[in-house]
């Protein structure tokens, strides 16, 4: 069965058993702080598990995009090494909110492995968790009994709570799960050893491939347990592992998931895969690696300096640096992998397709550029081996710092260490690395404490596009530690406090009481919760507050971000609808836009772009929004949606005239509230990436009046009326005029002093010697002394100018002396600008020395002599 019809029939499988199908949610997540990625199935329905919302259907199954790269989990050392651990791979899932549990999930799990995709029941071993004493936990009767149904009672394995006990993080739902494992060894082997010694021993075809959640706990900061009152399934089957058991294969890059693009990769590389271990492995780390970027790329996650754009940066140059080391790539060459993946995966996500030219132009880019760096690192290394001479042993902290600076991999430093018959002080560097784990970690740390809940029937509810004040009760708060220190999280029944969202800044403002005032400082959504964070707690957490959202501060925000949909329209309508958002922020000090765009836009181009948002601001266009829209109505108008971006079957549509966005910011009631509109500047983020930052309103008018405050200043410097240019026009030409006549003037001086300098020449040993000291610039100077060369037969001239700062020395020999006297001015110069304190040096017949002593000057004119005594 090929791979898209073991994803199809996996679907199809779970609609029959009354499943909603969902699309995967976007690899990169946006409202959850405990989380970068995407790292399993039910990150995109915590919020279900956590009661903050209601799912569409209380069945549901889809194919996750998952990453795997960082925090609790994180298989990036395994990835390449072994044959089943990817960076990004898919999980197939099913889920029930609240709806059927073990009994339903067990058999439906068995029938869909036994019957539809026909394992055969003898290579096939489960487990059930035993109970953990520490939990109060025992062991899973309940499961062990459905399983019993189905399978040989010795193929259920017991495990532990580390295998068998699945957490969401450190606090939250959880609950313990059974494993579905693989043995698909050869025959002879499976009669030879028992699959069963084999389950969750890391061997490589004795595999989990499914593993079935049964959620009924929650974990409280105190590390207790709790019984949920509603139960939920929770299950993930790794695609590509199911792909290998189903195509008879005994590695996941044997399958047709990983072939294509290591069939392109041998044909770039010349390498065979198969042909040595380490070049297999490279091979497979490429591969892969090629996936996780390229889709975190296309769900619009760039590569970058820090926070998930980093771990994205370091997947691809980890693969960079495999190709490099060991398939002699160096030169950019995983961007042209891209079109066999798309060409692959295309059809089921189709972000693929549409992200091409910017997932492609990123890489080569960033390919290209740390190719440079791998250069960079090289040379600097291979002085530092120099330098080292005798030791034999590159410090530990020359390699981290090669690493945590330059991005240059410690492997390759300790390759081009044993190419010098050096080591690299391992110890040292891993305890550099040990202490910059830590430093990052205390960075990051957080404590958060359980909720206190006030009232638990508290609705929750967002009233933020309708009022910035309201009458607001406490439904809950808890206590956060970090490295900035401690401060609550408060939330309400009801929120006039718009959450950081879209690029939009959370709002400020205060709750008070007739007793007391508290600062709301930043207002964040988590998990689908609006988290207002305060510095204390009100002395009477049950009263009922008055809240404000700071107004004026909404209020300019409110204003770039309709300015933010102007702008972005007006950029599709003047640089073409390739024109895509990639990020942005949103205020109340300036807006920030990111978007696709292959050039530098021109000054008329931008120019333009500001117009066109003018027009729509002096057009006063009145806002119409339509809350509770259907997506595909709204997609039907023309509304602009944004890949990686999660939005549900029932969307918030704006529109000011022609410009339609599906958006949950807050906005103007009129264009014309905006004022005035003004770009600020224009830049390059990432390859085939362009960044627009502008100003509205009272910022915009205040940042002309300052523009027309200098321009009257250079007015009134110029002592001019009107016509600036003019006048500076007049300037410029005045000043070429001048310079013009110093320049005569000096060659007058020159040439005047030239004849001094005749005059003063005197011959000794044959030689017309010259030592004198002059007030013109080194340039003349060194042209006189030339020049007299020439003019005069035996010359041997030398002139010091008397610069106070910068003193020089030029030494002129006749080409006729140096042959026959074995006289060399660059040697005598080297040797007389010591005194000035000074080097130098040039030709036999020629030299120059600069230096910083004039006081010396006599000195090194007087010694020149002695060379032609
Ligand atoms: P393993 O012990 O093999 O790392 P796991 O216990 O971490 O697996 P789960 O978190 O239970 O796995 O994820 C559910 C399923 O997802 C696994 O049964 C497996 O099929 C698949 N899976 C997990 N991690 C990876 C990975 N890094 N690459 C590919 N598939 C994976
Ligand atoms: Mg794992």
């Amino acid at each position: 069965m090929n791979s898209k019809d073991i994803r199809k029939e996996f679907l199809h499988f779970f609609e029959t058993k009354g499943h909603l199908i969902v699309d995967s949610a976007p690899i990169v997540l946006k409202d959850d702080p405990t989380l970068m990625f995407n790292n399993s199935g039910m990150a995109q329905f915590k919020e279900f598990f956590l009661g903050n919302g209601t799912p569409k259907n209380n069945r549901i199954a889809d194919t996750q995009k998952c990453l795997r790269v960082s925090g609790k989990h994180n298989d990036l050392d395994d990835v390449g090494k072994d044959t089943y651990h990817h960076t990004m791979f898919e999980m197939l899932g099913n889920w029930s909110f609240g709806d059927y549990f073990k009994k339903e999930a067990i058999a439906w799990a068995w029938e869909l492995l036994t019957e539809k995709y026909g394992i055969s029941k003898d290579q096939i071993y489960v487990t059930v968790f035993e109970g953990d004493k520490g939990d109060g936990t025992t062991l899973d009767e309940e499961a062990l009994e459905l399983w019993k149904q189905h399978i040989a009672e010795d193929r259920i394995l017991y495990g532990n709570k580390k295998d068998n006990f699945w957490e969401m993080g450190d606090i939250g739902p959880c609950g313990p799960c059974s494993e579905i494992h693989v043995d698909i060894r050869p025959e002879a082997d499976r009669l030879a050893v028992d699959g069963k010694a084999l389950v969750n021993m890391d061997h490589p075809q004795v595999i989990e491939i499914w593993n079935l959640v049964f959620m009924q706990y929650q974990r409280k900061a105190d590390g207790s347990l709790e019984s949920l009152p509603a139960r939920h399934i929770d299950t993930g089957m790794g695609f590509e592992r199911l792909a290998m058991v189903l195509q008879g294969k005994s590695s996941n890059y044997d399958t047709d998931v990983f072939q294509p693009t290591i069939l392109k990769l041998e044909e770039i590389s010349g390498v065979k895969y198969g042909a040595a271990e380490k070049t297999d492995i490279a091979i497979r780390v490429i591969v892969d690696h090629l996936r996780a970027v390229a889709f975190a790329i296309a769900d619009g996650q760039l590569p970058s300096n820090t926070g998930a754009g980093y771990v994205i940066r370091r997947i691809l140059r980890r693969a960079i640096s495999y190709g490099y080391r060991f398939l002699d790539l160096n030169e950019p060459f995983i961007y042209k992998l891209y079109p066999i993946l798309k060409a692959e995966m295309g059809d089921f996500f189709p972000e693929l397709v549409k992200q091409e030219t910017i997932v492609t132009g990123v890489i080569r880019e960033e390919e290209a550029s740390f190719l440079r760096t791998i250069e960079q690192g090289l040379n600097r290394l291979n002085q530092i081996i120099q330098q080292l001479g005798d030791s034999k042993v590159v410090p530990g902290d020359v390699v981290f710092e090669l690493y945590d600076t330059f991005g240059f991999p410690a492997d390759l430093s300790r390759i081009v260490a044993e190419d010098h018959g050096f080591t690299i002080d391992e110890a040292g560097f891993e305890a550099e690395m040990a202490k910059q784990k830590e430093r990052s970690k205390k960075a990051t740390a957080l404590v958060t404490d359980d909720w206190v809940i006030l009232d638990a029937a508290g609705n929750e509810t967002s009233i933020a596009y309708d009022t910035k004040t309201a009458d607001v009760k406490i439904t809950r708060y808890r206590k956060v530690k970090n490295n900035k220190g401690e401060f609550f999280q408060l939330v309400f029944n009801q929120t006039p406090f718009y959450a950081e969202s879209g690029g939009q800044v959370g709002d400020v403002g205060t709750i008070s009481t007739l007793n007391e005032t508290i600062e709301i400082v930043d207002t964040k959504k988590e998990n689908n919760l609006v988290i207002h964070f305060v510095e204390t707690l009100p002395e009477n957490v049950n009263a009922t507050f008055s809240a404000k959202v700071n107004t004026e501060k909404r209020n300019e925000i409110t204003k770039n971000h309709t300015a933010t949909h102007l702008m972005h329209e007006a950029l599709r309508e003047v640089l073409g609808t390739h024109v895509e958002q990639k990020g942005s922020y949103v205020g109340d000090d300036y807006l920030r836009f990111d978007f696709s765009h292959f050039a530098k836009m021109t000054e008329a181009e931008i120019a333009l772009v500001e117009q066109k948002v003018n027009d729509k601001i002096a057009e006063a266009l009145p806002l119409i929004e339509k809350r509770d829209c259907e997506i595909s109505e709204a997609l039907a108008d023309g509304a602009m949606a944004l890949f990686g971006e999660k939005y549900g079957d029932k969307v918030r549509v704006i529109r000011f005239g022609s410009s339609i966005e599906l958006c949950g910011g807050t906005h103007v009631k009129n264009t014309a509230d905006i004022r005035l509109f003004r770009i600020l500047s224009e830049s390059s983020t990432a390859a085939g990436i362009r960044r627009i930052e502008a100003i509205t309103s009272n910022k915009a008018i205040e940042s002309y009046k300052e523009a027309d405050k200098n321009y009257n200043d250079v007015l009134a410097a110029l002592k001019t009326k009107n016509d600036a240019v003019k006048a500076v026009q007049h300037l410029l030409d005045e000043n070429a005029a001048l310079k013009k006549q110093v320049e005569s003037f000096v060659a007058q001086q020159a040439s005047a002093e030239k004849a001094t300098w005749k005059a003063a020449i005197k011959e000794i040993n044959g030689i017309n010697f010259l030592a004198i000291k002059t007030n013109l610039d080194v340039g003349a100077a060194k042209q006189n002394a030339i020049d007299l060369t020439k003019e005069i037969e035996n010359a041997f001239i030398v002139v010091g100018t008397n610069d106070a700062v910068k003193p020089s020395i030029t030494i002129s020999i006749a080409k006729n002396l140096v042959d026959k006297k074995g006289l060399n001015a660059g040697n005598i110069v080297k040797e007389i600008a010591k005194h000035i304190n000074g080097g130098g040096g040039g030709q036999a017949f020629l030299a120059t020395a600069g230096g910083k002593d004039v006081n010396g000057l006599d000195a090194a004119l007087k010694q020149a002599e002695d060379f032609v005594k």
